[in-house]
């Protein structure tokens, strides 16, 4: 792997460099957990999208400036290092549109994807029901078919920003007598504010009220919103979770960003020797996750696929994520933990990275069964 970039990158790097120092907002955007962050994120998606920002790597038809996937993770160095607020549209960008790319209809692309671009629809990705969450494919929403489309019903949990968001995604069972779990199940996207739809906002320890679970009952969906064919639902959604786990859910930029304003903070705090180690542990953490994010990035670039190697991914950042937080609270003493500032609500937001994009468990399982060649464990 060579890793010179190349006079094109750097240029783009600079280009990028230059619009955010003169973009970024100098304070802070409110949290996008609240309902007035929710909004100042939105208009700062379209501010990015008006200058082709948003979606780098994305075709120039949709919004974006046809990047290959290392100008992307460029972009994102320097969209953190320039202290670029966090993304509304993740979950549309990173988990429905490569989906879309996958396996959608012309039709469905250019719909969807240039309003997802511009922040004017924002997604919310409604995969986990109270039940099924590990084991998604035990999920028993239902979509039944009716003229001219399908009749959603069930509940769906854990849905980030949905209390704000304007449209979700998610897999619904569409064919009961399927032998197996994951079979008969069908991918659709549907309108949060459509008729039979109740978004309940669920109690964050942060108190902060964007995440949702919700409850749907014979909600609408046409046939226009069904991606790919019913029935291949589950291979659909496990298509694109590879790639995201390895490569796009979390760009080292962040991390790279996040180490340098905890070396900042031990500097500021004295330098205080019994951190130093901790401190260091960041930054080649940071600088380890790099490398490894470029080497996945070769590959896909490539035309492979990031398989199981993801799960190493997703099992680094979230624990890196609460090991750099815990350092930087210890940094600040006491008050680090009491006050609310970026690092105490960064520290209990990393809490649940082990959870999301799936548990850690599932990972390390998913590690030692299919990268070492470990019997099956506690699986059945
Ligand atoms: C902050 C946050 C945001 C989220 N956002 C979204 C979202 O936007 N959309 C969405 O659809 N979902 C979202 N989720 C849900 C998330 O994907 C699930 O919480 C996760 O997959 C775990 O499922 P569960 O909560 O049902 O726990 P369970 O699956 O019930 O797991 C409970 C515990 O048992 C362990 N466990 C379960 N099965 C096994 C096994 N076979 N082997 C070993 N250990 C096992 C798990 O690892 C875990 O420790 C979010 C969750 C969080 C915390």
């Amino acid at each position: 792997m060579d890793l010179t970039h190349t006079p094109d990158e750097d240029a783009f790097r600079a280009e990028a460099r230059e619009w955010l120092t003169a973009n970024v907002p100098s304070e802070p955007l409110p949290s996008l957990e609240t309902e007035e962050g929710f909004a100042a994120h939105r208009e700062w998606e379209g501010r990015l999208a008006t200058d082709r920002w948003s979606v780098v790597n994305w075709p120039a038809e949709y919004g974006g400036r046809g990047a290959d996937i290392f100008r992307w993770l460029v972009f994102e160095e320097e969209y953190y290092r320039a202290g670029g607020p966090g993304r509304v549209s993740q979950n549309g960008i990173n988990l429905l549109a490569p989906t879309l790319f996958d396996y959608a209809t012309d039709e469905q692309r250019a719909r969807v994807l240039p309003p997802m671009a511009s922040g004017e629809v924002i997604w919310a990705q409604a995969w986990s029901e109270p039940e099924s969450g590990s084991d998604l494919a035990s999920l028993r929403s239902t979509a039944v078919r009716t003229e001219g489309g399908w009749l959603l019903s069930g509940q769906k949990t854990w849905s980030s920003r949905a209390a704000f968001a304007d449209r979700a995604f998610g897999i619904f069972r569409t064919d009961p007598e399927a032998p197996k779990p994951h079979q008969g199940l069908t991918y659709l996207m549907f309108d949060l504010k459509a008729p039979g739809v109740t978004v309940r906002p669920i109690g964050r320890l942060d108190g902060k009220p964007a995440f949702a679970e919700l409850f749907l009952d014979q909600v609408f969906v046409p046939d226009e919103d069904v991606i790919g064919e019913p029935g291949q639902g589950w291979r659909i959604a496990m298509s694109t979770t590879g790639n995201e786990r390895g490569l796009t859910l979390r760009s080292p930029g962040r991390f790279l960003a996040a180490a340098d304003r905890l070396t900042a903070l031990w500097r500021a705090q004295g330098e205080d020797v019994t951190l130093r180690d901790r401190v260091a542990d960041a930054v080649i953490g940071a600088r380890a996750y790099q490398l490894f994010t470029y080497a996945n990035a070769s590959r896909f670039a490539a035309g492979e696929t990031i398989g199981a190697e993801s799960s190493l991914n997703k099992v680094f950042w979230s624990e890196y994520d609460i090991a750099l937080h815990e350092t930087a609270l210890e940094l600040l003493g006491t008050d680090g933990e009491l006050a609310d500032t970026a690092w105490s609500e960064g520290y209990v937001f990393s809490l649940s990275g082990p959870i999301y994009a799936g548990t850690n468990e599932i990972q390390r399982d998913i590690i030692a069964e299919r990268l070492l060649g470990l019997p099956r464990g506690r699986r059945a």
